[in-house]
């Protein structure tokens, strides 16, 4: 082992480990953050694409999320951590933040329950009885899910576990009424039949008071929490994979890098996807057959698809996702793409986030009287789908196969199709455009299947029948989209609050929530001129290094627009 040593070591700096460290941090533990991409943030990342001196930026995983205002959960967490000055929000149309498109009607979902309902009634008024009960159930579900503390909870004890086909049935809802909403599914990726009734109800109640975009792009959520983990002493070092949790007489003593460097901590949490940890940080030999035997059989959620679009064209209309719909297929949809195979040959559905109507100000995103966009959907289960049999992590190629290459043709045209029903044409004025598979999410993240949701929602997978944060190796703790608290940003950060609550001891929730500070914001470093969130996720030692080919590339940028 090196000398090196801390008192916490987390793998990986998704927003789950990355919430962890910031709360660990503020208990004076010196925290260490190992990510094995040249960026912090997991999914939270964007990425640049370069054209000549200029450059367009993408969000990775982050479109919207809820509980922004006042009282929310991530004003909470990052009033907490000290950055909530530094932390903006846009709020999408109160009205419509999501615009269903099907092929008889459109639906604008709007902010609020009493809202849904009544636009829900107004689409389908002969299905009132039905659609009060469905919601009515939903609703209750999602409120009382948020009295953690053993208060009685009526209808979630009935409804929270059973799956939400039978709400859905038990409801007597039309097949037309049941797709519009189950337009959420694919925020979670499983369907009615496959989904307990609280997820469903909980991402609705995520959003119930407002859609919104951090001003900035999905990065600088990862940017300010690496900027409080410094504040704290810790460090987040970028490009250093973790080969190996080190076990010495059944208890963790630090970690072992791929390059082969040791590094001492009696506290090792891991943000890696938790098969992977079980499989291959820790070693079988190291747990109990029943947790190594969940870890491999229990099923993961679907990856998603995304094709990265700029236009040179604006492309004006409310600040709203659009969702296209070809048919009324909820369960179909699923069953199909479960066979690993597309639905009628066609996308499931095409889910479409305007980056640059969400966020106008930031200039990273595309130059003036451009649009940037991105189209999304779910990809059939497996890899040979995709022509190939090994994934990326395990060493598996796949850019050059031509059955990928022709998929990747065949999803980025009919999703650009789907595109152009709700935005109108598009393809002749389309300077770039990429798509991301499920291989390209697992080559980054190494997560298992490519998909960013975890394991699936199903009743027997939800909640706290998933991994709790504690594991049973003493000092072996793991958060994420994998664990009891779920996948989505609201599900990771929660986690890792409720992570570092655990092993600190002390209910920081609950702190954060009476509007206490675990890090006084003048201990943060002031951003500095040009502050980047991209850059500054490179972690101190890689941002010192990239520091000068950085300026002077934004100064060539810079030059080459006023120019
Ligand atoms: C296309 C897309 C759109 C999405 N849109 C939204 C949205 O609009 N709203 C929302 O709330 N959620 C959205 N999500 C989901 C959300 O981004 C994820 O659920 C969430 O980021 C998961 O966080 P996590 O903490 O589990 O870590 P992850 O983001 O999965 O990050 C894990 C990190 O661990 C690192 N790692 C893995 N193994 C090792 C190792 N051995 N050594 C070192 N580092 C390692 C990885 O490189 C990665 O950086 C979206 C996801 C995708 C892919």
């Amino acid at each position: 082992m090196s000398t090196e040593e801390w008192d916490v070591i987390v793998i990986g700096s998704g927003p789950g480990g990355l919430t962890t460290a910031a709360c660990l941090g503020s208990a004076g533990k010196r925290v260490l953050v190992l990510e094995r991409h040249d960026v912090a943030g997991g999914n939270t990342q964007v990425f640049r694409r370069h054209h000549g001196d200029d450059w367009y930026e993408f969000d990775v995983g982050v479109h919207y999320i809820g509980e922004c205002g006042p009282g929310g959960l991530f004003t909470n967490i990052f009033h907490g951590l000290g950055l909530d000055d530094r932390m903006r929000f846009r709020e999408m149309d109160r009205d419509g933040f999501d615009t269903l498109s099907f092929p008889d009607f459109t639906f604008r979902v709007p902010a609020g329950w009493d809202e849904y309902l009544e636009r829900l009634v107004e689409q389908f008024p002969s299905e009132q009885a039905g659609l009060e009960r469905c919601l009515g159930v939903l609703r209750a579900v999602a409120e009382e899910s948020r009295m953690i503390f053993g208060e009685q909870r009526p209808t979630y004890d009935l409804w929270a576990w059973r799956p939400l086909s039978e709400l859905f049935d038990e409801s007597e809802l039309s097949p037309k009424a049941q797709a519009v909403l189950d337009h959420w599914s694919g925020l979670y990726a499983g369907a009615p039949k496959q989904t307990a009734t609280i997820m469903h109800a909980t991402i609705i109640g995520h959003y119930m008071n407002g859609a919104f975009y951090p001003e900035g792009g999905g990065q600088m959520i990862a940017a300010r929490l690496v900027q409080a983990i410094e504040a704290c002493g810790g460090e987040v070092r970028t490009l250093a994979p973790v080969d190996r949790v080190v076990i010495e007489s059944g208890r963790v003593a630090g970690v072992r890098l791929e390059s082969g460097d040791e590094i001492k901590a009696p506290i090792v949490v891991s943000n890696a996807d938790y098969r992977r940890t079980i499989d291959h940080l820790v070693g079988h030999e190291h747990v109990a057959p029943g947790t190594a035997a969940w870890a491999d059989q229990a099923e993961m959620t679907l990856g998603l698809v995304c094709v990265y679009v700029v236009v040179d064209k604006l492309v004006e209309g409310p600040n709203t996702n659009y969702f296209v719909f070809g048919d009324y297929r909820t369960d179909e949809l699923y069953e199909d793409l479960d066979r690993g195979q597309l639905p009628k040959g066609n996308v499931p559905f095409a889910y479409i986030a305007l980056a640059s109507r969400k966020d106008p100000g930031n200039a990273e995103l595309c130059p003036p009287g451009h649009t940037n966009f991105q189209i999304m959907t779910l990809s059939p289960r497996g890899h040979q789908f995709w022509g190939v049999e090994d994934g990326p992590a395990d060493g598996g190629t796949y850019r050059r196969n031509e059955i990928y290459r022709q998929r990747k043709q065949q999803m980025t045209d009919r999703l650009i199709d789907a595109a152009e029903t709700v935005l109108g044409p598009l393809r002749d004025n389309i300077v770039h455009v990429e798509m991301a598979t499920t291989l390209s999410h697992e080559r980054y993240t190494h997560s298992t299947g490519g998909t960013s949701y975890g394991y699936m929602h199903s009743p027997d997978q939800v909640g706290e029948h998933r991994p709790h944060y504690r594991t049973e190796i003493e000092g072996l703790w793991v958060v994420g989209a994998n664990t009891v608290s779920g996948h989505g940003i609201g599900g990771a950060m929660s986690g890792g609050v409720f992570c570092a609550s655990d092993i600190l001891d002390r209910p920081l929730i609950i702190e954060m929530y009476m509007g206490e500070r675990l890090i006084d914001p003048k201990q943060i470093a002031p951003d500095g001129d040009g502050f980047d969130p991209l850059e500054y996720c490179r972690g101190e030692k890689l941002r010192a290094k990239r520091a000068g080919r950085v300026q002077s590339l934004r100064q060539r940028r810079v030059d080459g627009l006023s120019g």
